[in-house]
C-alpha cells in the first residue's frame, strides 16, 4: 500500500525536484550575468582606480573598458571582480589589482606593433588587457590547470594575437625572442637572467624583485645593451617557483 501511494506520487515528485533545479539555475544565471551592473562598475573601476589615480592614456584606458575583468574570475567572487584589490584565482594564486595591472601596462608603454612577454599568466587577464595594445602576447604559465582555463578564456573571447604555454617562465621563450617588452607577474628575488637577454634594444620590462609577498616593482630599459633600472613601487606579488615549487 505504501510502496503503492509513493509510486503514484513519484513523478509529482520528480516534476517538482526537476522545477526546483531549473529556477535555483535561472536565478545562478540571472545573478552572475544580470544583477551585478558590470558595465557601470567597470566604469566606475576606471574612473576612480586608474583615472583617478593618474593613467589617463586613452588606449590603456579603452581596453579596461572592453576587457570584461568578471570574466577572468571565478564565479562566486564576480560580483567582486570589479573591487580595488586582487583576488583569488585558485592554486593559491590570484588576479592582480586592476590598477597594479594598468600600472604595469602603462610602464612598458605599449605600442601596436610591439610583440610582449608576460610571465606569469594567471588567469589571463593581463595578457587580454595587452592584446588590445600591442601586436602578439607571448604568456607563461607553471600551474597547469590555471594556464588551461585562461587559453579556454582567451579564446572564447577571440583573442587570437595571445599564446599561451605552460612552463617555467624563468627561462622566457627564447624561440620567440627579442621582445619589445616584458611583464613579469610574479617574483623573483633576482631578474632572471634569460629575460634580461631576451628583451629587445630599447625595450621595457617591468618587474616585481623581492622576497615573499614584499618586492619592489622595477623598471628597466636596455639602452645600448645596458639595462637602466628605476623603482616604481613597493608590491606583494606570488612568488616565481620553479617547477619544485620553489622561490627562484
Ligand atoms: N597576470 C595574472 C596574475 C598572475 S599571479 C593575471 O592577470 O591574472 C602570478 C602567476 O604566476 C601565478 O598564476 C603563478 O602560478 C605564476 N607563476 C609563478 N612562477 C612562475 C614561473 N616560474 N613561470 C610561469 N608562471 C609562474
Amino acid at each position: 500500500m505504501i510502496k503503492q501511494d509513493f509510486a503514484k506520487n513519484l513523478p509529482a515528485a520528480v516534476l517538482a525536484v526537476i522545477f526546483c533545479l531549473i529556477c535555483t539555475a535561472g536565478l545562478h544565471a540571472g545573478e552572475s550575468e544580470k544583477n551585478h551592473d558590470f558595465p557601470e562598475k567597470r566604469a566606475k573601476m576606471i574612473r576612480e582606480q586608474i583615472r583617478g589615480r593618474g593613467i589617463d592614456d586613452p588606449e590603456i584606458l579603452a581596453a579596461f573598458e572592453k576587457v570584461e575583468r568578471h570574466r577572468f574570475v571565478p564565479e562566486r567572487l564576480r560580483k567582486y571582480a570589479y573591487e580595488d584589490r586582487a583576488l583569488p584565482i585558485g592554486k593559491g594564486q590570484t588576479i592582480s589589482q586592476p590598477y597594479i595591472v594598468a600600472l604595469m601596462t602603462r610602464a612598458i608603454e605599449p605600442e601596436n606593433t610591439d610583440r610582449v612577454l608576460e610571465i606569469g599568466t594567471g588567469s589571463g587577464y593581463q595578457a587580454a588587457i595587452l592584446a588590445e595594445l600591442c601586436r602578439e602576447v607571448y604568456t607563461i604559465e607553471i600551474v597547469e590547470s590555471l594556464g588551461q582555463s585562461a587559453r579556454n578564456i582567451l579564446s572564447e573571447l577571440g583573442c587570437e594575437n595571445v599564446h599561451v604555454r605552460i612552463g617555467d617562465g624563468y627561462k622566457g621563450w627564447p624561440d620567440q625572442a627579442p621582445f619589445d617588452a616584458i611583464i613579469v607577474t610574479c617574483a623573483p628575488t633576482e631578474i632572471p637572467g634569460p629575460l634580461k637577454q631576451q628583451l629587445a634594444e630599447g625595450g621595457r620590462m617591468v618587474i616585481p624583485v623581492g622576497e615573499s609577498y614584499e618586492q619592489n616593482l622595477v623598471l628597466l630599459e636596455k639602452k645600448q645593451g645596458q639595462l637602466v633600472e628605476k623603482q616604481i613601487i613597493p608590491v606583494a606579488f606570488v612568488p616565481m617557483v620553479n617547477d619544485e615549487g620553489t622561490t627562484y
